[in-house]
């Protein structure tokens, strides 16, 4: 049976191009790029090149990006660096209920290191209201961290006019831009971003690298300390061949970025029409028209989330659930929560998250599919059976009854 991979959300194929360029990196240039000797001096220059072509992805200067492990360290970095670099200025740290866990459980350490964290409520379409965040302001506030687009339902966030608020202001301004970078258009500079975490693995790169960009003057602490790589922001040996492949990543994401978001939004479009025409009793996810290309994320009443995953999988379609109950948790999405879905709305939720690769037969390959798994998985729900809906029904799955 043919697969179709429908969780560009979740991480995407490496580029064949990316990965040749990477094995030659391990195999014959293998230097340490701290090295003074030739082969190390190779190595460098090539580092050099790649952290140029991920500055030009997103409008920065090459010497404000910082190679980390991945956007979970770079969202680490850029949260604790700014807060312990900046406690004398204040202890406030302005993010959303929605942002990821990378950025929400790094804020609940920092609350126990003394820090105060306002979480920014959004509306039901995920997006923050710039009141909130202009009334949150206090002459304590640090940084405000908003997700430039969000994981799960795809929603945009007004990103530049956050940018002004806080250029205004004189605080500093973080967006955890996993989603985005390398999907859709950014520039740091135009939208006052001080500091942007991305991610390779979202893009087509490597796992297990990615960046932070702090614009120049940024103040920083560093969240470790060794050799003095990365300009002591992140030291240790730098994973040269994740580094490499980033670049690669990014200047092929710059190169076809036009096109790709044509392709993708293309089929994105076909496949909500198609959803909206041909299953009943359904709720859009995300907000209708600010939203990433590829993200399509519907709930269908009386449906469970991870049932239609199983059945959507064994029909060789992977996709994805605001449902965590596959990751082990049984509790619905905080996403989905915080924009105010019941609980069983939220556990029947699908993401599908499209790709380079996908193409308008796999769309039509879906929608002849997912019609039929839904009708089915209705007519054996018991929830189906009950004429009301109740809104807080106790749906049987969720710890939190
Ligand atoms: C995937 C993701 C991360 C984590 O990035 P890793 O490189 O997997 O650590 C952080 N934030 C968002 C919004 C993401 O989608």
């Amino acid at each position: 049976m043919k697969r179709i991979y429908f969780d560009h959300s979740a991480t995407t194929a490496v580029d064949a191009d990316v990965a040749k360029l990477m094995l030659e990196y391990m195999t014959e240039k293998f230097g340490n790029p701290s090295s003074i000797h030739s082969f190390g001096r190779e190595v460098r220059k090539a580092v050099d090149e790649a952290r140029g072509h991920v500055a030009d992805l997103i409008g920065a200067n090459a010497n404000e990006i910082f190679f980390t492990s991945g956007g979970t360290e770079a969202d680490n970095i850029a949260l604790k660096g700014v807060a312990f670099a900046n406690r004398k200025k204040g202890n406030h740290i302005i993010t959303t209920a929605i942002e990821h866990h990378a950025i929400l459980h790094t804020c609940e350490y920092l609350e126990k290191q003394g820090f105060s964290i306002t979480y920014l409520p959004v509306d039901e379409n995920a997006r923050v209201r710039i009141e909130d965040v202009r009334n949150a302001i206090t002459d304590k506030t640090i940084l405000i961290s908003v997700m430039f687009a969000n994981n799960e339902v795809g929603t945009l966030q007004p990103i530049k006019e956050i940018g002004e608020i806080a250029k205004e202001k004189g605080i500093y301004f973080h967006t955890d831009a996993v989603q985005a970078v390398g999907s859709y258009p950014i520039n740091v500079k135009e939208l006052n971003i001080d500091l942007l975490t991305l991610s390779g693995h979202k893009f087509h790169g490597p796992k297990g690298i990615g960046a932070l960009y702090a614009r120049r003057g940024v103040r920083l602490e560093a969240q470790q300390q060794g050799g003095g790589q990365e300009r002591s922001i992140r030291p240790g040996t730098e994973n040269v061949p994740g580094i490499i492949g980033l670049g690669k990543a990014a200047e092929i994401a710059k190169r076809d970025l036009e096109k790709k978001i044509a392709h993708i939004s293309a089929l994105r479009d076909k496949l909500m029409a198609g959803i909206q025409a041909k299953i009943p009793d359904i709720k859009l996810n995300g907000h209708p028209t600010l939203r990433m290309p590829g993200n399509v994320n519907f709930s269908f009443r009386f449906v469970e989330g991870e049932s239609l995953l199983l059945n959507l999988d064994l029909k060789g379609i992977a996709a994805s659930s605001g449902s965590a109950c596959t990751s082990g948790s049984l509790d619905p999405s905080h996403v989905l929560l915080a924009m105010g879905l019941t609980h069983e709305v939220a556990h029947g939720s699908l993401r599908i998250s499209l790709g380079r690769g996908n193409t308008e037969e796999e769309i039509d390959y879906c929608l002849t599919v997912l019609p039929e798994i839904i009708e089915r998985l209705r007519s054996m729900s018991p929830l189906s059976n009950s004429s009301t809906m109740a809104e807080n029904n106790p749906c049987s799955h969720c710890h939190k009854h």
